[in-house]
């Protein structure tokens, strides 16, 4: 039997106490925040399961995970797919068939194709080497101008062309008419809400969960009394920022009650002008088919903010020169043996819930069987 300090109580962290006390090890939980469950809590107010941290909508294709995260919760059939205004213009995403009729009136994929083949000549022969790049040649100027600069530059805070490729590609192109969002064989959202999921994985009796506590107002204390460490906080936080500052993106939310049913029609619009400071705005009933009172609804606004120290750490931002840093942090890591780093903070990687819960059964693999 061992006992584990798990710092987080996240999904990550979650998982892995779970795990660990199933095989009858002793698990303590420190949260710093008020509540359990990090990024994807969510709370009932006036029958609405309210996204407090942005919109969560759990996808994968791997059948192990959506097995794994059903055990906790029934999901819904919710498929994600938000729209663009633009100004006023409404465009269905993700970019597909639809997006291509409204913007240029063509009807059948060749001529969308042959739209984007035309467009992307601006970049030649260019291997696309950043997120403008790689926009331009995945769906043309015109989109990447209307749906997509506006948007990622007040998100980032950041040009387009400074930000990495990748983070475009998290979004399908289709020359179909399908708005979902995802590609994913697997998508819904838990009946009941997210946080029900981590009650259930910190039911258990060999679980000690405490909020309200920062690791790091007594971290060589807590090093020295259990055996093992399951870290999902800040990899450069838990150093001391002695190789440097990582740099992550906040965000702030503005939650409002509305007198009204059906405010905006969908459960996720995103702004993509520059101007509007906020990136979505997201309606939670829609997220359970409307589900609450016929006279309510309840909006957040998600407005993109500059993280400095204390404030919250949601994106890393993994460019090379920050993915650097993170490998030499990686390697001062691995002097210290008590200590395991995971999840979006921990392992400084842009996961997805699926994803977390992935490397947490990663973990669970090397440290208990
Ligand atoms: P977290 O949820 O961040 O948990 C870490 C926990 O550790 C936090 O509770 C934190 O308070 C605590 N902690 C940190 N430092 C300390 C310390 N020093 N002492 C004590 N406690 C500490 N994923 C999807 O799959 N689908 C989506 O639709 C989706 N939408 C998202 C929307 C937004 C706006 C954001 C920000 C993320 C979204 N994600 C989505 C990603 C998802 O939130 C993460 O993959 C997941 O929640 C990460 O879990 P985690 O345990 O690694 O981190
Ligand atoms: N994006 C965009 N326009 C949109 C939606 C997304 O340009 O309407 C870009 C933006 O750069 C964003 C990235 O695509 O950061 C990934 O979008 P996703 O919806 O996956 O972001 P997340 O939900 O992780 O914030």
């Amino acid at each position: 039997m061992t006992n584990y300090l798990v710092v987080g109580s996240g999904l990550f962290g979650s998982t892995f106490a779970y795990e660990a006390a199933k095989r009858g090890n002793h698990v303590k939980v420190i949260e710093k925040r008020d509540h359990i469950a990090g990024n994807i809590y969510t709370k009932e107010i006036d029958g609405i399961q309210v996204h407090q941290y942005g919109a969560h909508i759990f996808h994968t294709s791997n059948k192990e995970i959506w097995e794994y995260i059903n055990q906790f919760a029934e999901f819904n059939r919710y498929t994600n797919s938000p729209v663009a205004n633009y100004k006023g213009e409404i465009y269905n995403l993700p970019f597909n068939m639809n997006t291509f009729n409204k913007l240029w009136g063509v009807a059948t994929p060749a001529e969308a194709a042959a739209k984007i083949a035309e467009q992307r000549q601006v970049l030649g022969d260019k291997t696309p080497e950043n997120l403008e790049e790689q926009a331009i040649s995945l769906i043309g100027t015109d989109i990447y101008q209307k749906l997509i600069k506006g948007y990622t530059e007040k998100q980032w805070g950041q040009k387009a062309t400074e930000l990495p490729a990748f983070i475009i590609r998290r979004l399908p192109v289709r020359l179909t008419y399908d708005n979902n969002y995802f590609n994913d064989t697997y998508q819904g959202i838990p009946i009941g809400g997210y946080t029900q999921i981590i009650e259930k994985m910190l039911a258990s009796d060999l679980i000690d969960v405490e909020t309200g506590v920062d690791f790091f107002d007594k971290k060589q204390a807590y090093i020295d009394q259990y055996d093992k460490v399951i870290f999902t906080g800040m990899i450069d936080q838990f150093f001391d920022y002695q190789l440097g500052e990582l740099e992550y993106r906040s965000l702030r939310f503005e939650t409002e009650e509305m007198a009204v049913d059906n405010y905006q029609g969908n459960a996720v619009v995103n702004y993509t002008d520059a101007e509007t400071p906020y990136t979505r705005v997201i309606e939670h009933k829609h997220f359970e088919f409307g589900k609450g009172d016929k006279n309510k609804t309840i909006v957040t606004k998600e407005y993109p903010a500059n993280w400095s120290r204390g404030d919250e750490p949601y994106y890393p931002i993994n460019n090379d020169k920050n993915n650097r840093l993170y490998k030499a942090y990686r390697d001062l890591a691995s002097t210290e043996p008590k200590v395991v780093f995971g999840g979006r903070l921990g392992q400084y990687r842009y996961y997805d819930m699926h994803q977390v819960i992935h490397a947490a059964l990663q973990v669970v693999k090397d440290e208990l069987q």
